[in-house]
């Protein structure tokens, strides 16, 4: 089947978490690779939520997809994938990409649930752009006496994120009032450890309401209505209740309705087609349910990677084995937790865990080839130690924090 080509054809639909990591793993000597993804900047996701604080920027959560595929000798066609057949990949610009292999990396996109207003008068937190429009929005409130209400719609680890940094920026502003609203009866509902107590404790004597167990029937201007006919008066509302598949699943024919995620077997083989390989948020692994994670997507598009290569070698495929890294989560300025898998530690002292993260996260995916490059990455790190490190983690407020570390089980 692939033996007459000189070097096999492999086309990566998808160049976030996932696919690039596959990309990483791919020689250029021994295969013809093509990353295709519609925009130029991979973001870091995992950190774009301190966009809406301003202890990040958008600069220090992009880095130029072009230049890390062209770093690895592959070729990068910055364009949206319409489709696919079982040989070739259908761009929006009309070309068509063939391949031998193909890797569906294509993540996830905002799910509203069909709550009626929620496109409209919502804001999105996906992307970097996104939190910059909330960022945006809450300053020029802030610049005004006018009561301004933030909700934030979704009470799990991106909307705890997200509260923390609106938090972070604008607790102490007496203009500000906050509303949480989620569907269960806890934040964090699907985290180890009862952290909800925990996080509530420290909104005690701001202005924040929590409407926990209610579920949102419609936005508009005013706010958000409930299905239990209660109203929350809204004037920014944040949306951040979850994820849904990516469009081009079913138009490629990888899955059968809109919100299934793509079932694959544990080589991340698609069912529908031997050739694909779906990989990261947009895979449904059979008989392994993961966390939408980034530290899964990269862990996905490695291995795969390699079976990819087994397949083309006609080598027997390996099975993916999950690793059971901790999750950092934080509570902007005034807590983070790290979850395990079947308690959490609370310490705001772990903020220093994420920065490690974030910092280690950029260096790995764009490795510098310069001593110029090495100094942007060290700059990166030192802006970011100054802007959150630093408050957590000066000798004087360690002491003082420490104490407060806890274990939740
Ligand atoms: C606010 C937020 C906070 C998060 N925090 C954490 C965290 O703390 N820790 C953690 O581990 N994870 C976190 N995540 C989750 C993590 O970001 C995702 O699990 C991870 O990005 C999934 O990787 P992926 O490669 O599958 O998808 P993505 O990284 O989303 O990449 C998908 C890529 O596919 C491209 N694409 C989509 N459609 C097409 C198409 N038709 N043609 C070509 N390209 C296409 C997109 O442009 C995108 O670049 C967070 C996510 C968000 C949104």
């Amino acid at each position: 089947m692939f033996g007459k080509q000189i070097k096999p054809k492999i086309v990566i639909v998808g160049g976030g978490f996932a696919g690039l990591n596959a990309a990483q793993q791919l020689k250029s000597s021994r295969y013809d690779v093509t990353v295709i993804d519609p925009s130029p900047h991979i973001e870091w996701l995992p950190n774009i939520h301190e966009i809406i604080s301003g202890v990040k920027s958008g600069e220090d959560l992009r880095l130029s997809r072009n230049i890390l595929v062209r770093r690895l000798g592959h070729r990068f066609l910055m364009n949206r994938a319409m489709e696919m057949t079982s040989s070739a990949v259908l761009l929006d610009s009309g070309m068509k990409v063939p391949f031998d292999v193909c890797i569906v990396a294509t993540g996830s996109v905002n799910n509203t649930f069909g709550v009626e207003g929620a496109d409209e008068f919502a804001l999105p937190m996906k992307s970097v752009e996104q939190c910059q429009v909330i960022a945006r929005r809450l300053h020029r409130a802030s610049l005004s006496h006018r009561t301004t209400r933030v909700t934030i719609v979704g009470g799990g680890i991106e909307g705890v994120e997200a509260f923390g940094e609106v938090m972070r920026a604008y607790r102490h502003r007496p203009q500000f009032e906050f509303n949480i609203v989620e569907a269960s009866e806890h934040l964090l509902p699907r985290s180890p450890g009862h952290l909800d107590g925990k996080i509530r404790s420290h909104t005690d004597g701001f202005r924040v309401q929590y409407h926990l167990g209610k579920h949102v029937e419609s936005v508009d201007h005013e706010g958000i209505c409930l299905t239990d006919g209660s109203a929350v008066e809204s004037d920014i509302t944040i949306w951040s209740a979850g994820a849904a598949p990516n469009g081009f699943l079913q138009r490629s024919y990888l899955t059968e309705k809109a919100n299934d995620w793509a079932s694959v077997n544990s080589y991340f083989q698609s069912d529908a087609r031997e050739n694909v390989f779906i990989i990261g948020d947009a895979a449904n692994p059979e008989g392994m349910p993961l966390a939408k994670q980034a530290y899964h997507a990269i862990d996905m598009g490695k291995a795969a990677a390699h079976n990819v290569e087994r397949l083309l070698a006609n080598k027997p495929l390996k099975e993916f084995h999950p690793s059971n890294k901790p999750q950092v989560v934080t509570f902007g300025d005034l807590d983070t937790f790290m979850l395990f898998r079947d308690f959490a530690v609370s310490s705001s002292v772990l903020g220093a865990a994420k920065e490690a993260i974030y910092t280690l996260g950029l260096l790995q995916m764009a490795p510098p080839k310069s001593a110029k490059d090495l100094l942007h990455s060290l700059d990166l790190l030192q802006r970011s130690t100054r802007k959150v490190y630093l408050p957590t983690l000066n000798p004087l407020s360690l002491v003082s924090k420490l104490p407060k570390s806890k274990v939740f089980s």
